[in-house]
């Protein structure tokens, strides 16, 4: 057992997850834990590796309800739980690394300040990833942070896919292009192909990660050649709240035509769309599923639909596929959506085992018949190894 520690934080727009790992040779997870609710009636939870719950308040009700409240709250309850131990890196998931940052990178006064000039590309996420380093970095100064990015990992798409067909230079000077994200869960994901499939690591692969916000992309070799989200987390799918690709002229026309505010129609395709939109019931596909009525199956429809759009656009990007990933909460859990995107897919080779897609298990699983010219898998993500093993690489560089 080693004594040092290295400390995983994803800040959102209103919660704070922590995951705390042993720093083996591949970091092994102790527990993890969140304030959610931050703005509203913080609240702290925490389990242990296995499950247990180690804790569950609500925050003290005469605290600020703030981000920075939350962070201490965290730190003090580590505190408590990590007597003995030192914490060596502190590795920070990062929504956007804007234009400047493509791998993760060590977190100095300089790194913030470049941060800051992301802002305006994720106005939500950007501010709350932002302040727990500027907090951590004043109240452990002698504990090395790392930042990593989901956009980082499709900094290898070819230009043309990472171009829109706007003016060049408009596009260079304003920073306009796909950035892509769920990058650290397809980075995972990557890491886990050489073990279990050597072609699919070798070869084409694409990833389906569907959560609640859902994207794929198309790996060769491992690499990323193109993915379905683009300069924000609107483009692409479908998703609980969010439209996924629509005309954007549809934008003008709500902002001209139907007397919109901008905040309105960023509302609209944002958060009552998607799944919740179609449906007009739920954004959980749970909820879809466990329905009668005709506009939850045509939620469902919609969005398995276009997972299979999708792939098949993906799989032209890298001229084949040898092998399809399902992975995030729909991806690991939902039997029914597998089922009908691997049928809609079955001229491109994919051959479903029925009874493999029925059984549930957290290690990877392939759930393709044998003799599937396209090996199909079940893959649980886990974006919180990833940063923790960026964290520890980039701090002893
Ligand atoms: P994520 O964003 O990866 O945490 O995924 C969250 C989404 O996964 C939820 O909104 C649900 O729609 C979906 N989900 C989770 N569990 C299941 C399940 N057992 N069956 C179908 N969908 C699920």
């Amino acid at each position: 057992m080693s004594d040092a520690l290295i400390l995983v934080i994803n800040a959102g727009s209103s919660s704070i997850k922590f995951s705390l790992f042993e720093a083996e040779q591949d970091p092994q997870l102790i527990c993890k834990g969140q304030v959610e609710g931050i703005f509203t009636e913080p609240a702290f939870s925490a389990k242990s590796a296995a499950g247990d719950t180690l804790a569950a308040s609500p925050l003290p009700a005469d605290a600020p309800k703030t981000h920075d409240t939350a962070l201490r709250y965290i730190l003090n309850w580590l505190r408590g739980h990590t007597a003995g131990k030192t914490l060596a890196v502190i590795g920070h998931r990062v929504v956007h690394g804007g234009p400047t940052f493509t791998q993760p990178v060590r977190v100095t006064p300089q790194v913030l300040d470049v941060l800051d000039t992301t802002i305006p590309l994720a106005p939500l996420h950007a501010p709350a990833n932002i302040l727990p380093m500027r907090v951590l970095a004043e109240l452990l100064p002698d504990v090395p942070q790392v930042a990593c990015f989901d956009t980082a990992f499709h900094r290898t798409q070819p230009e043309t896919t990472q171009l829109y067909a706007l003016p060049y230079e408009f596009s260079q000077q304003h920073g306009i292009r796909r950035y892509g994200f769920h990058g650290l869960s397809y980075e995972y994901i990557a890491s886990v192909l050489p073990r279990i499939d050597t072609r699919a690591a070798t070869g084409r692969t694409i990833v389906a990660h569907l959560g609640n916000g859902a994207s794929m992309a198309a790996l060769s070799a491992g690499k990323c050649q193109a993915t379905t989200m683009g300069f924000t987390a609107l483009e692409g799918l479908p998703m609980g709240t969010r439209t996924g690709s629509f005309d954007p002229a549809l934008v003008f026309h709500c902002l001209t035509h139907l007397d919109m505010s901008v905040q309105a129609v960023s509302d609209l395709v944002h958060k009552q769309s998607g799944l919740l939109g179609l449906s007009g019931i739920s954004s959980d596909m749970r909820d879809l599923h466990a329905s009668d009525e005709p506009r939850a199956k045509l939620a469902v429809d919609y969005f398995c639909q276009h997972v299979a759009r999708e792939a098949a656009s993906l799989a032209a990007a890298i001229e084949g596929i040898d092998a399809l990933v399902f992975t995030a909460g729909i991806g690991e859990n939902d039997v029914i959506v597998r089922q009908r995107v691997c049928q809609q897919l079955r001229w491109l080779g994919i051959d479903l085992d029925e009874a493999a897609n029925v059984q549930r298990s957290p290690e990877p699983h392939r759930i393709s018949r044998p003799d599937s010219r396209v090996a199909v898998y079940v893959i649980p993500t886990n974006e919180e190894i990833m940063i923790a093993r960026h964290a520890v690489a980039c701090a002893v560089d």
